[in-house]
């Protein structure tokens, strides 16, 4: 992968600066903007140093769009602003300050003044804030990207309906993993999220919501089984607690 040492944007790819990560991919980084010209404001990478969009390779610039098309979901769903700012500059006369590729994504409030940099330092503890609750909106908008279902439109309804389905379970409100006949469709329910969900992700929340799934569905698949050799009887396995609850 293309890297300079002293580029700072490489150096937060390398994880040798910090930076309130967002999500990543093989190609890209999302994090917040240390200098928010607004609420949200965040940044699209490059993993490889390209200085600009001359230099950047189409693959790159598509991974990009992506990246930011899901981001900008999350931003939607997440912070419902007035309007989204996408944007990127190239060369200093365009008024590019760090001189590797990068997509901003700017939440915009109706009537605010327009402006593309600020020199003030956004707070700390809000940004980490902010990183949190985008990566978990992006926890869905993955799960539904992969299984062809993503619309950024929609994801604010989508994010109910899975919190609501999700936390249901989680209360055991809604218990029908208990019932053998549900066991597949909760399967089919569970399965985008794994595939989607990265297995090494660094948020602790993903971490804990994929460990509980693969629990269950592991108790489901036991459940089925048992029911297969027991058909007509009627008893439960016992699995783990389910404890994750999204807010
Ligand atoms: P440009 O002017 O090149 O389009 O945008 C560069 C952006 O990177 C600016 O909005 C600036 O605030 C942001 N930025 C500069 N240095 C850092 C940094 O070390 N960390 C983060 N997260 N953002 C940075
Ligand atoms: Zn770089």
């Amino acid at each position: 992968m293309a890297s300079v040492p002293d580029c700072i944007f490489c150096k937060i790819v390398r994880g040798e600066a910090p930076a309130h990560r967002v999500c990543e991919d093989e190609r890209t980084l999302a994090f917040m903007d240390i200098f928010p010209v607004t609420d949200g404001h965040t940044l699209v990478i490059t993993k490889d140093h390209f200085e600009n969009v001359f230099e950047a390779d189409e693959d790159a610039l598509a991974a990009i769009a992506r990246t930011s098309h899901r981001v900008a979901a999350a931003i939607k769903s997440e912070l419902a602003p007035d309007g989204l700012m996408v944007f990127q500059l190239n060369g200093q006369a365009a008024g590019q300050t760090v001189f590797h590729y990068h997509m901003h994504l700017m939440p915009r409030a109706s009537g605010e003044p327009l402006a593309l940099h600020t020199r003030v330092p956004g707070v700390p503890a809000r940004m980490a804030e902010l990183a949190a609750k985008l990566a978990r909106a992006l926890v869905l908008v993955l799960a539904l990207a992969h299984s062809g279902c993503f619309t950024p439109a929609s994801i604010r309804q989508e994010r109910e309906g899975w919190k609501n389905e999700w936390n249901a379970r989680v209360t055991g409100a809604k218990s029908d993993w208990e019932n053998p006949c549900a066991t597949k469709p909760f399967i089919a329910w569970a399965d985008p999220f794994l595939a989607s969900c990265p297995e090494d992700s660094k948020l602790d929340e993903c971490r804990a919501r994929r460990d509980w799934v693969e629990d269950r569905v592991a108790q489901c698949r036991d459940w089925t089984a048992w029911q297969l050799r027991n058909f007509n009887q009627h008893q439960r396995t016992e699995g783990t607690a389910p404890s994750v609850l999204i807010d």
